[in-house]
């Protein structure tokens, strides 16, 4: 017999079977893929290349030394809602085809495992993009750290680059080949050892950057030391449009610019790089210009605006087409 019990509890089983028939499930299969975003700068085409991200390890003393906490540099993560015990890096590489030349600003780690599996992606970008190694004729850098010089070689040491010339800052240059660095502390020692693998053996290609000087029509160099000696941005405008490239004045969209004077660990000089920060964030918010972060959430372009004491950070609306 039928019960009102028993009908509701078919109807009920009615709506618990599944919609899809049963068969395999599909395993899980992981990875990434590279991520590259195209956008027009004026008559220019610029296409940021993802190199991956680094894992930096623990927030803190990386970013606040001893002039902060852990615990507040924690709270300034879980206030925006990111993880406190972990510091990804995004690795945003720009290429820039100015129609004449095509340049690409900063090159990414390379095949270092240095810091983790997550970078080293630049060679599938480029693939993924469609932009061809050998059509790169010059590779300009904010500066000689590993994150952005070593990925002009691959992991046999060989040019990823056949076809580029290189331009750095004569302090950079100087600093980070020179054979007496050796002498320093670790990690500086490693920096420098495998910067001479890298450089050296290209010397010839490589072109003193003046701080201020021209990269090539429509992007130039701007000034910016204390993360290293010799540390640029690069200003980049084509027909009134522009885009500041900012490097490693500021390593994190969060912590770096609500507390532009929190020292970061891999700067050379800490009050330097502090009002250097200060200096190019305000230039930015002043003059309302777009910018790059070098290791900002991928593709790192937005806007800088006060908030606070310090700063605030607004992604740029995606452009299709
Ligand atoms: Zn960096």
């Amino acid at each position: 017999m039928l019960t009102r019990r028993l009908a509701l509890g078919a109807g009920l089983a009615a709506l618990a079977a599944p919609i899809l028939p049963a068969r395999a499930a599909a395993p899980f299969r992981g990875g990434q893929t590279a991520g590259w975003y195209r956008f027009r700068l004026g008559a220019f085409e610029c296409t940021v290349l993802s190199d991956g991200a680094l894992d930096l390890g623990a927030p803190h003393p990386t970013f606040g030394g001893s002039l902060v906490t852990a615990e507040q540099v924690a709270a300034a993560l879980r206030d925006a809602n990111l993880p406190t015990d972990r510091l990804p890096a995004q690795i945003n590489c720009l290429a820039v085809n100015t129609g004449r030349q095509v340049v690409l600003l900063d090159a990414g780690i390379g095949a270092s495992p240095a810091f983790g599996p997550g970078a080293g992606r630049m060679a599938e970008t480029l693939a993924a993009a469609g932009i061809q190694p050998a059509e790169v004729d010059l590779v300009a850098f904010t500066h000689a750290h590993g994150d952005h010089s070593w990925g002009i070689v691959d992991g046999a040491g060989r040019d990823v680059f056949p076809n580029a010339r290189f331009a750095m800052t004569g302090a950079d240059l100087d600093f980070w080949t020179a054979e007496a660095n050796l002498a320093l502390p670790e990690p500086l020692r490693t920096l420098v050892s495998v910067t001479r693998d890298v450089v050296l053996p290209r010397r010839a290609r490589f072109a003193t950057l003046a701080p201020d000087g021209e990269v090539a029509p429509g992007i130039r160099a701007v000034a910016s030391p204390g993360h290293t000696g010799g540390h640029v941005c690069f200003h980049v405008e084509s027909e009134g449009q522009r885009l500041l490239v900012m490097g490693d004045v500021a390593n994190h969209h969060v912590l770096a610019l609500a507390n532009p004077a929190w020292p970061f660990g891999f700067d050379a000089d800490p009050a330097q790089a502090a009002a250097t920060r200060r200096r190019v964030l305000d230039m930015a918010r002043t003059d309302r210009v777009q910018v790059l972060g070098y290791h900002f959430p991928f593709p790192g372009l937005g806007h800088i605006e006060a908030r606070g004491q310090g700063f605030g950070f607004t992604p740029s609306p995606w452009q299709w087409g």
